[in-house]
């Protein structure tokens, strides 16, 4: 059950939230994603309209304000407008009662008019607590002591009991300020990532057989139809291009605002804006798992892999509280019981320490910290999957590549066919076997063998693929195998590697040994660079390859690995990570995920290039990036260590001034006013802080 909690703006009483529904004997788990509002219930039986009532009570309980329905499919757009209104009346009310609230100080202390002073801040008091109060109230009947609004309402009442109304007044009022502020801050940074929710697209014009253009839901558009795209306009499906080339923006994916030419037959993504003329598509996918839905979940599930970080704020929080207000009571009661006295004066301390037990600061910071930072990456063009993710970055000290297609294009060019006099045989027997594969190097020979001698690949043949090896085929009764020397060796076919530079493909058929294909990968041209970057880091850098030794070295030579290991069969690159994270603090992969699932989900932060391409890897990997570009590992360390520091930051901080606050509070130094502002300035703060993780410019 998949529920959208509209109006939810505190983390901390999310986190309640959750716990209490959790708790509820036919609930087997709940999870909450704050930064998505979303709250996903797991029934131990079916999912029934009882449990939904009962969700519903508990999130009335705790927030009255917040409203839930079903968690659909285009919640946010309409929400935003919602809660406009509600903000404006929140500003209008502070205003009024600060006016109100000063009034009654000059009053009291230029003045001289007690009576007037009085009734002045409690008119400030209630303009600007009242519904604070009416919540206090309701809690009280529920038992609910421990309520943020109950404590803040006791605070304020007390003041007021004993004879402070200034400081009554003035607690309520910047009270409101601290949760009018975070409420802003959440929201902002929640539109930030609804900024991406613009890609989701609202229609689709489907071009039926008459040549009829109809607007259709994007979820009713099935593999095969036709789409027509405007210029301008975004392509809300993935397809194949049927029309001319064009360029589009494809700024929103990748990062890069630099515009990218798609050729006629090539798969165009979802998000991309049509730059040149009409675009018509074919549909190659479901809306559902079209780049853009896959892109939107990704990031809206974004906050639910937590950080230790976050978990411990959480818990933190909940034995924080209680703690300051048994303090609170202690303080209060504890001098009464020594000597019998009662005295307003004595209740000031405990009073104070209600001010402070409120742990919101700390709770939201944290979490908005990771957003801003899972933010900013995705306007980059890197996805991450979540808190976990940013603080496994921060502790990494090794990064891995994998070579074809993450640190070099993958895009291979036939350079040399040897013997030279059989070429045209090998090149068209090669292509056949390769028939079915995807490897980037069998891509590259298909590609060449068709511009020399147009289609030949129509007739049908049986062939395996052997992964990290090459191909096995059966063709006109013979098997033909195509692939390196490991492969040759396997089933007995005498071969010799050359001294060239470069992937070779060996070819036999029928136990016979043919020649090879010499195919050559270029370097990305950002490779180097982007090893460079790490490095300043102190990373150390790895490169794991399943090519043979010479056409890894001078690779590794030209992007500046430290180490090369290579001829490594898929398996082999699991485990040779897993022995580089014996001796490293953390290890990062980045592969373009054809066959490197298994590495992506050892690592402990797994990257998947060009993730727009390949399913398999957007599942294994930890954050996925949406060009090519091997920099972004880079800008994603960068934008981590970032996030890291902040969080850091706002935690140590914010614990600092809430200790020192409530010692000075009980031995007196710190009268209310400095205890009310000290803790709603470290909220600004830290709110702000966090904030300052989603701004990231990768200096180019
Ligand atoms: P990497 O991505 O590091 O190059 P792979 O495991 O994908 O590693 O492939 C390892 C090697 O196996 C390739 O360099 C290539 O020599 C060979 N190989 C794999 N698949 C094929 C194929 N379909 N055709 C020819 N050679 C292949
Ligand atoms: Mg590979």
């Amino acid at each position: 059950m998949e529920l959208l909690l509209n109006g939810l703006d505190c983390a901390h009483c999310a986190e309640k939230i959750r716990c209490e529904v959790e708790n509820l004997p036919e609930v087997e788990r709940a999870e909450m994603n704050f930064m998505a509002k979303k709250l996903t219930v797991q029934p131990k039986g079916e999912v029934s309209e009882e449990l939904f009532e009962r969700v519903c009570k508990i999130v009335s309980e705790i927030e009255p304000d917040v409203s839930v329905t079903e968690y659909g499919k285009y919640p946010e757009k309409k929400e935003a407008d919602e809660e406009e209104p509600d903000g404006k009346v929140m500003i209008i009310r502070i205003i009024l009662s600060a006016v109100l609230a000063a009034a009654g100080i000059i009053f009291e202390h230029i003045v001289g008019n007690e009576i007037a002073a009085l009734v002045l801040l409690l008119l400030a008091y209630l303009t600007a607590g009242y519904d604070v109060l009416w919540l206090a109230v309701k809690n009280l009947f529920r038992g609910k002591m421990l309520d943020e609004h109950f404590l803040m309402a006791v605070a304020s009442a007390g003041a007021f009991a004993i004879g402070e109304y200034a400081e009554g007044a003035v607690v309520m009022l910047l009270y409101q300020i601290g949760e009018y502020f975070q409420d802003y801050a959440v929201e902002k940074s929640r539109k930030s990532i609804a900024g991406l929710m613009e890609l989701r697209p609202d229609s689709a014009s489907v071009k039926s057989a008459d040549g009829k253009i109809q607007r259709v839901s994007p979820e009713n558009v099935r593999v095969g139809d036709v789409i027509v795209v405007a210029p301008g306009e975004r392509v809300p499906l993935d397809g194949v291009l049927l029309s001319a080339d064009c360029s589009a923006d494809t700024s929103a994916l990748t990062g890069e605002s630099v515009p990218r030419t798609f050729r006629r037959g090539e798969e165009v993504m979802s998000g991309v804006i049509n730059q040149s003329a009409v675009m018509e598509l074919e549909v190659s996918r479901e809306y559902g798992q079209s780049t853009v839905a896959r892109i939107l979940e990704m990031v809206e599930n974004a906050s639910a892999r937590k950080a230790p970080a976050e978990s411990f704020i959480t818990k933190f929080a909940r034995f924080y509280t209680p703690c300051v207000v048994a303090a609170a009571v202690l303080l209060a009661v504890i001098p009464m019981i020594i000597d019998g006295g009662f005295s307003a004066e004595r209740l000031y301390p405990a009073l104070s320490f209600l001010v402070v037990s409120c742990p919101c600061a700390l709770v939201i910071s944290v979490p908005l910290s990771y957003f801003g930072g899972i933010g900013g990456a995705s306007k980059n063009g890197i996805l991450i999957k979540g808190g976990s993710v940013i603080d496994a970055l921060c502790k990494a000290d090794t990064v891995v590549f994998d070579k074809t297609g993450t640190l070099t294009e993958g895009v291979f060019e036939v350079t040399e066919i040897v013997p030279a006099e059989n070429a045209d045989r090998i090149l068209t027997l090669c292509a056949k076997a390769e028939r079915f594969s995807t490897h980037p190097a069998a891509l590259s020979v298909k590609r060449k063998a068709e511009e020399r001698f147009g289609d030949i690949l129509s007739e049908d043949i049986s062939s395996e693929e052997l992964s990290g090896m090459g191909v096995k085929a059966d063709i006109d009764g013979k098997t033909v195998l195509a692939g390196n020397k490991r492969l040759m060796d396997k089933f007995g076919v005498v071969c010799e590697n050359p001294e060239k530079a470069g992937t070779v493909i060996h070819l036999s058929e029928g136990g016979k040994y043919l020649g090879y294909i010499l195919i050559s990968d270029r370097i990305k041209p950002r490779s180097a660079e982007a090893v460079k970057r790490l490095k300043q880091f102190n990373m150390k850098t790895v490169m794991l390859t399943g090519d043979r030794e010479a056409a890894a070295r001078e690779i590794g030579e030209k992007a500046g690995i430290d180490k090369v290991y290579s001829g490594l069969m898929p398996d082999q690159k699991a485990s040779i990570l897993e022995e580089l994270q014996k001796d490293a603090k953390g290890v990062i992969f980045a592969g373009d995920g054809i066959n490197d699932a298994p590495v992506l989900m050892a690592a402990d932060a797994g990257f998947a290039m060009g993730g727009i391409g390949s399913d398999a890897a957007i599942e294994a990997a930890d954050a996925v990036i949406m060009d090519d570009d091997p920099m972004k590992i880079a800008y994603a360390m960068d934008i981590s260590a970032k996030t890291g520091r902040i969080v850091k930051q706002n935690i140590v901080f914010a614990l600092a001034v809430k200790l020192a606050v409530l010692i000075l509070a009980a031995v007196r130094i710190a009268n209310m006013w400095a205890a009310v502002f000290a803790d709603v300035g470290v909220s600004m703060l830290a709110v702000l802080n966090a904030m300052r993780a989603g701004r990231y410019k990768p200096n180019q």
